[in-house]
């Protein structure tokens, strides 16, 4: 049973991270908290391709279309309520 548990825990701990594995938490075990490991896209980034994706759309800023959308939409949205 506790086998079956360790091998559904992923990732590498803090001390087995180096200067080229991926630093995105990935689990949390206790106090120990697991990360991808995986090797970095690049030295530029902290994270493997997979998830420097993830981090990256997350923090990008919308577009000026975005924006615009967005207005519209917020507009549209007061327009009923008045109505
Ligand atoms: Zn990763």
């Amino acid at each position: 049973m506790d086998e079956e548990l360790h091998e559904e825990v992923t990732g590498v701990s803090l001390l087995e991270l180096d200067e080229r594995s991926c630093r995105f938490p990935v689990a949390r075990c206790d106090d120990t908290h697991f990360f991808c490991g995986e090797v970095r896209r690049d030295p530029k980034t902290r994270y493997c391709a997979a998830h420097h994706q993830i981090v990256w759309t997350k923090r990008r800023p919308p577009t000026q279309a975005e924006l615009k959308a967005r207005k519209a939409a917020k507009y549209e949205q007061l327009k009923r309520k008045k109505f």
